[in-house]
C-alpha cells in the first residue's frame, strides 16, 4: 500500500545529490508519494529500499476488475477524495438485479434491455455495467443461465456459498464475476469459493472495525481481491461508511480498507429513494452499484452524472477541429461555425441533425473551450475562424459562401468580413436550440 512522503524519504540515500532533478531527497520523496515521478530517476536507491518503495507505486485503492466475454467493469485505482484535486479514475458500474425465484422468461425480459442499452453522450457510448443475480429461494443456476442467454455483461452473484457455486458452474473460463458476500459467519466457505474460481470477493460488515477484521482474516487465506460492502442502506449511513473507508485508505494509508466499494440502492425497494442513493453512490466512492429498477430515462441520468464526474476536470472534452457534414449538405448550404468543446459541438449538431437540416459545421480549434469562454480567452476570434476556414478549405465546399457566427459573438462579424471578404457573414441565435428556426427563417 502507498507510503507517505516521509516514509519514502527515510528509504532514500538522503545525500541531496540532485541527480534526480530535485533539489533534495525530501522533495523527490514528496513527488514520488504523489505519483508524479518515477523511482528510477534516483540511481542510488538500494535494492532493499527499492523493494519497499515498490509499495509506493501501488495504488491506495486496489484495482479490481470483473469481466465477461470482453466486457469489464473496473473499480479502484483512485488516489483522491475530491475530483478537483486530480481526477476520479474508474467510473462505477451500474448493475441491474434479478432474483432466482423469477421465471427464466421474466429474467430474460428484464435483462435484455439492460444489455442492449447504449446511448451516445458527447461522443461517448454510455452503457450499463452488468447484471446482479441474487438468490431468493429459487434455482440460482437456472437464473444465471437465463441471464447468460440474453447478455454478455459481467455478473455479480449474490447468495450463500452453495448457491453461488451453482451459478459459477454456468460461467465460462473467461468470466470473472464478483462473489457477494463474505460475512462473519460464512467467510471461510466464501474464501474457498473465491480461491477456487479466482474471483474477487465482496466483504459485508456493519462497521469499520468488523470490516477491517474480516479483510485481515481473508488476507490470511491468501486472497487479495476484495470489494467492501457496507451494511448501511440509508443515505447518511452509506455516505458515512463510504467516505470513512475511502478517507482511511487515501489519507491514512490504511491498507485493510484500500479496496473498491459496492452499494445496494436497490435494497430500499422505493424507486425514487433508489435513484437518490445511486446518485450519491456515484459521487461518493462506490465502484459497483446494484439497482432493482431499470428504465432508459433513469439510466441516462445516472450515466451522464457518472460521465461528468469521471472526466478529467483539467482536460476539456473535445472534438477534432474540422468541417463536419450534417444531413448531407450541398454547395448551396450554409456554414455554421462553433468551437471544439464537445458539449458545444453536440448541442449544435444535435439540434440541426434532429431537424433534418443540411449544413456545413466549421469547428475551430479553441482548445476545448465553449464559445463564450474561448472568445473571452482569445481562442475564438475572427482571425482564428478565418484561419481555420482556409485551413480546412471551406470555400471548396460551397458555391454560395455564407458563414453564420454564434449569436454571443456578434461583435466578431465586422472583423470576420474583413478576414473573409468573399463570404457573407451572418449572426445566428445565441442558443443552439434556436438554430433550426433561424436556419428556416433567415437563410
Ligand atoms: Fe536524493 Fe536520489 Fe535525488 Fe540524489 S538522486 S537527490 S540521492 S533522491
Amino acid at each position: 500500500m502507498a507510503l507517505t512522503g516521509i516514509q519514502i524519504y527515510k528509504l532514500l540515500p538522503q545525500t541531496n545529490c540532485k541527480e534526480c532533478d530535485f533539489p533534495t531527497c525530501l522533495a523527490f520523496a514528496m513527488k514520488l508519494a504523489a505519483k508524479q515521478v518515477e523511482l528510477a530517476k534516483c540511481p542510488y536507491v538500494s535494492d532493499e529500499s527499492a523493494a519497499q518503495l515498490a509499495e509506493a507505486a501501488s495504488p491506495p485503492v486496489r484495482p479490481i476488475t470483473i469481466k465477461s466475454n470482453g466486457q469489464e467493469v473496473k473499480g479502484g485505482n483512485e488516489v483522491v477524495l475530491f475530483r478537483h484535486n486530480k481526477r476520479f479514475v474508474s467510473p462505477p458500474g451500474l448493475f441491474i438485479r434479478v432474483y432466482d425465484d423469477m421465471s427464466p422468461d421474466d429474467i430474460k425480459a428484464k435483462v435484455k434491455p439492460v444489455g442492449d442499452y447504449v446511448v451516445d453522450y458527447v461522443g461517448m457510448d454510455l452503457t450499463m455495467g452488468g447484471i446482479a443475480v441474487q438468490a431468493r429461494g429459487g434455482d440460482f443456476g437456472a437464473a444465471v443461465a437465463a441471464v447468460k442467454e440474453v447478455t454478455k455483461l459481467p455478473l455479480i452473484l449474490i447468495g450463500s456459498p452453495d448457491e453461488i457455486k451453482q451459478g459459477l458452474d454456468k460461467l465460462g473460463k473467461d468470466e470473472t464475476p464478483l462473489l457477494c458476500s463474505a460475512n462473519a459467519d460464512n467467510w471461510e466457505a466464501m474464501a474457498a469459493l473465491a480461491k477456487d474460481f479466482d474471483a474477487p470477493l465482496a466483504i459485508e460488515a456493519g462497521n469499520i472495525d468488523d470490516m477491517a477484521a474480516l479483510v485481515e482474516k481473508l488476507e490470511g487465506k491468501d486472497l487479495k481481491d476484495f470489494i467492501l460492502a457496507p451494511k448501511q442502506r440509508t443515505l447518511l449511513g452509506t455516505l458515512t461508511a463510504n467516505t470513512t473507508m475511502r478517507r482511511m485508505a487515501l489519507k491514512e494509508n490504511f491498507s485493510l480498507l484500500g479496496f473498491p466499494i459496492i452499494n445496494f440502492p436497490g435494497d430500499v425497494g422505493d424507486k425514487v429513494k433508489e435513484v437518490s442513493l445511486a446518485m450519491q453512490a456515484i459521487g461518493k466512492y462506490a465502484s459497483f452499484i446494484v439497482l432493482d429498477h431499470f428504465d432508459a430515462a433513469t439510466a441516462y441520468s445516472l450515466l451522464v452524472l457518472r460521465a461528468n464526474l469521471y472526466t478529467d476536470p483539467q482536460e476539456p472534452i473535445q472534438v477534432t477541429p474540422g468541417i463536419y457534414e450534417i444531413n448531407n449538405p450541398g454547395p448551396e448550404d450554409p456554414f455554421l461555425v462553433t468551437t471544439n468543446f464537445s458539449i458545444t459541438y453536440f448541442s449544435v449538431a444535435n439540434e440541426v441533425e434532429s431537424m433534418g437540416l443540411p449544413i456545413w459545421l466549421l469547428v475551430t480549434d479553441s482548445e476545448g473551450m465553449s464559445v463564450l469562454t474561448a472568445w473571452a480567452a482569445g481562442k475564438f476570434d475572427a482571425e482564428i475562424i478565418a484561419k481555420d476556414a482556409k485551413r480546412f478549405k471551406a470555400d471548396e465546399k460551397v458555391k454560395k459562401k455564407r458563414i453564420v457566427l454564434p449569436g454571443h459573438t456578434a461583435v466578431l462579424s465586422g472583423e470576420l468580413e474583413e478576414e473573409l471578404p468573399d463570404w457573407e457573414v451572418k449572426v445566428g441565435p445565441k442558443e443552439a436550440v434556436d438554430i433550426p428556426a433561424y436556419l428556416k427563417e433567415a437563410l
